[in-house]
């Protein structure tokens, strides 16, 4: 018998399991009954795939929403998996059809809304018995319980299930449910002891923040500005609102569409189908949208109102980065908003239940109005524990608070005291840091103070450094290039004197940052190519691009640069199905990029057997500007340089500017002696913070390059 490690290498290109896969998918192959609690995009479908194809016979899926059923099914065809689906927005032919292959035994999965499967008096559950069912497989089982916060009356009959097939195993599975509609699930579906498996809660590629609503649109433009190439959900209350914000970002050329119930059949389709399928970026939309939406790169949830409860809320936001990758989740908050939900949690005639809405609100306001971690909350609200502070949602990562600075801002003014006030902010604080660089001279390094602030960021020393000469602990000169000098308030702090507080310095600067921007390091231009190499084929196939690869696979590719197909069997994602046929074209790409660009494969540094996230590998690409360094020193000019490579002279010798300033290349290299003098009367006038001021002033006889090449060598011979 294949085993389930070989079927998720080569039907699912995949090389380990995750969270509790493994353990769940031995307790279904025994036979036995499973309940799967997983957060979303923690790789629930797997659990009855991987034994679906192992079975004899048809693994049949309830899932509720038929919308998606499709495209469910054309990610496992993809893959080369006979699967199909049955509902009522075939015709009778391809009903049909489905039957037939049922008949033959030939399909391995079969997906089924709850109401089709106990249509026309149990007609076609009748049939189904006279099949060779290996398995029930019951997606978002938590639609089965009142308690729970999506209940869905079809979902009732499934507590019939049991008793029409006593001896097919049957395993259930949700990404949200508290205690009480666990229990409940259990009860309603009447498994037969069934092994239990939660896995953490925990999303940790999510950033979660909230925003105050006061100007939601700039906010929300301004965030969409900065995520240009990225695909997101944005959650509204009410279907006008929908229709509105749509319409708004559109104007503002934001490819964004509307999506709800209200909306015709054949328009809500068409967006959706845009949206899974990276014609547009953005989908506007009521919580109608998304269930069950397979679509992996979403790299942000926005919510434009609060959700009316903490499972909904999870949810929706567990859409974003279901391949793993950075992605933020960004709720926009206003105590109006609590008011206007109360006036829904109301459950007509349902006094009980209204009070469990109401409560369930009320827990969703104080999540947004928490000054802790947000992550914390939400673990503990699905009873788990969690660290105080995770260091990726809002709170943790500004964190204004004050503590007692005093040795950090010791170990600065005597880093200032020992380079003798000759020196500014970035050479102190790499000195204190302990930097490597050349450009710390070497009588610097054999100081005591070199390298004893080693257990903060640059980030952070700046951050305090900036707060010290705000108080007055230290001072910049006037200079061009400031110098820090040490003042008269130095002294008792160096002494042991005085005590210093100040605000905490954070990994982040004020201004929120958020997660979505990986920093994994891949090559963003080989990435955006396969990325549009991915979207010609996908339309060429009439399926959604992450069906062909997800972003994380492309992301592991632009990393490790597989050039023959064995090196590309290695990288996640790709199984002997896709690999046949999507395989020749990527490798392609690649191989005309590592050409272009002087790189080789690096496949060797993937270590197989561990996720793609952690196996990604940590130190830096080979370095463009070491090549230009290279061909330069064999004795090509720069315009040859450029040439050969395929850049710009400019690039070039922005390049060699970078070792300019480490002394490995002489300024006279880049810059023609006369033309210095000039550059230098220019940086000292405007400054060298940015460039087109200065090539603005200097005009065309001065190169981009040539600027930069004296701003080094300035800096170097400070
Ligand atoms: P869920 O149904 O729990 O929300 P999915 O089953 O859709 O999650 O899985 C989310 C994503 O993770 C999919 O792209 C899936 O192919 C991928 N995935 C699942 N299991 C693994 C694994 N063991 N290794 C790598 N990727 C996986
Ligand atoms: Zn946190």
């Amino acid at each position: 018998m294949i085993s389930p490690e070989q079927v998720l290498k080569e039907k699912f290109g995949y090389d380990s399991f995750r969270h509790e896969q493994q353990a769940i998918i031995a307790n279904v192959l025994k036979g036995s009954d499973s309940f799967v609690l997983m957060p979303t995009g923690g790789g629930k479908s797997l659990c009855y795939q991987i034994p679906a194809l192992i079975f004899g016979g048809v693994t049949v899926v309830v899932s509720p929403l038929i919308a998606l059923m499709k495209d469910q099914v054309d990610a496992l065809r993809v893959n080369g998996i006979p699967a199909a689906f049955v509902n009522s927005t075939q015709d009778a032919g391809e009903q049909r059809e489905v039957i037939d292959a049922l008949k033959n035994n030939s399909l391995k999965l079969l997906y089924v809304s709850p109401e089709r499967l106990f249509s026309n008096d149990g007609h076609f559950l009748n049939f189904l018995k006279k099949c060779e069912i290996s398995l029930f497989a019951i997606d978002e089982a938590h639609c089965i319980s009142q308690w729970g916060h999506d209940f869905r009356p079809e979902y009732r009959q499934l507590a019939l299930l049991k008793q029409h097939f006593p001896k097919t195993p049957v395993i259930a599975l949700t990404a949200t449910a508290d205690r009480q509609t666990r229990e409940d699930i259990l009860d309603k579906l009447n498994l037969d002891n069934p092994s239990i498996f939660v896995s953490s809660f925990n999303r940790e590629n999510l950033f979660y923040a909230v925003e105050k609503k006061a100007e939601m649109f700039r906010k929300m433009t301004d965030y969409l500005e900065d995520h240009r190439d990225d695909s997101g959900i944005i959650y509204c209350l009410s279907r006008d609102g929908t229709e509105s914000l749509a319409a708004k970002l559109f104007k503002k050329g934001f490819k964004a569409k509307a999506y709800h119930a209200g909306l015709d059949q054949q328009t809500r389709q068409q967006h959706q189908e845009e949206f899974l399928r990276d014609d547009i970026r953005i989908i506007v939309a009521t919580v109608a949208f998304g269930m069950g939406i397979n679509k992996s790169n979403v790299r942000f949830v926005i919510h434009a109102d609060m959700p009316k409860n903490i499972e909904g809320y999870y949810q929706e936001t567990g859409r974003a980065g279901r391949d793993g990758l950075p992605s933020d989740a960004l709720l926009f908050y206003s105590p109006g908003d609590v008011i206007k939900l109360r006036g829904f949690a109301t459950v007509e005639n349902n006094f009980a239940q209204t009070e469990i809405m109401l409560a369930k609100l009320n827990k969703m306001a104080s999540f947004c109005e928490i000054r802790t971690c947000r992550r914390k909350f939400l673990l503990n609200y699905f009873g788990e524990e969690a660290p105080v502070n995770c260091g990726n949602c809002d709170t943790c990562v500004n964190d204004y608070e004050k503590i007692d600075a005093t040795i950090p801002a010791q170990k600065l003014l005597s880093a200032v005291f020992r380079l003798q006030g000759r020196f500014g902010a970035n050479y102190v604080v790499d000195f204190l840091k302990g930097s490597d660089s050349e450009k710390i001279r070497a009588e610097h390094k054999l100081l005591k103070t070199y390298g004893a602030g080693a257990e903060l960021s640059k980030n952070q020393w700046m951050d305090y450094l900036r707060d010290l000469v705000a108080l007055g602990y230290l001072q910049q000169t006037d200079d061009k290039f400031p110098l820090l000098k040490l003042t008269e308030m130095s002294g008792p702090v160096l002494k042991g004197e005085e005590q210093v507080w100040l605000v905490k310095a954070s990994e982040q600067k004020e201004e929120k940052k958020y997660a979505a921007k990986t920093e994994l390091p891949y090559e963003k231009e080989l990435f955006d190519l396969l990325k549009s190499l991915r979207k010609q084929l996908a339309d060429d196939d009439k399926v959604p691009p992450y069906v062909i690869f997800s972003d994380a696979t492309l992301v592991e590719m632009a990393s490790y640069f597989p050039l023959t197909i064995d090196e590309m069997r290695k990288i996640s994602g790709v199984g002997e199905m896709k690999l046949e046929r999507y395989g020749g074209n990527f490798l392609k790409e690649i191989q005309q990029y590592c050409i272009d660009n002087q790189l080789s494969s690096k496949i060797h540094q993937k270590t197989v057997g561990r996720q793609p996230r952690s196996s990604a590998p940590k130190e830096k690409l080979p370095d463009t500007k070491f090549i230009s360094l290279d061909l330069f020193k064999r004795g090509k000019s720069i315009t040859e340089i450029a040439a050969l490579r395929n850049f710009s002279t400019n690039t070039i010798e922005g390049h060699l500017a970078h070792y300019v300033a480490t002394g490995e290349i002489p300024l006279e290299a880049i810059v023609e002696r006369s033309k210095v003098p000039a550059i230098e009367d220019a940086i000292q006038r405007y400054g060298n913070n940015a460039l087109k001021p200065l090539k603005d002033a200097l005009g065309d006889e001065f190169s981009y390059g040539e600027i930069k090449a004296v701003i080094a060598w300035m800096e170097r011979n400070l």
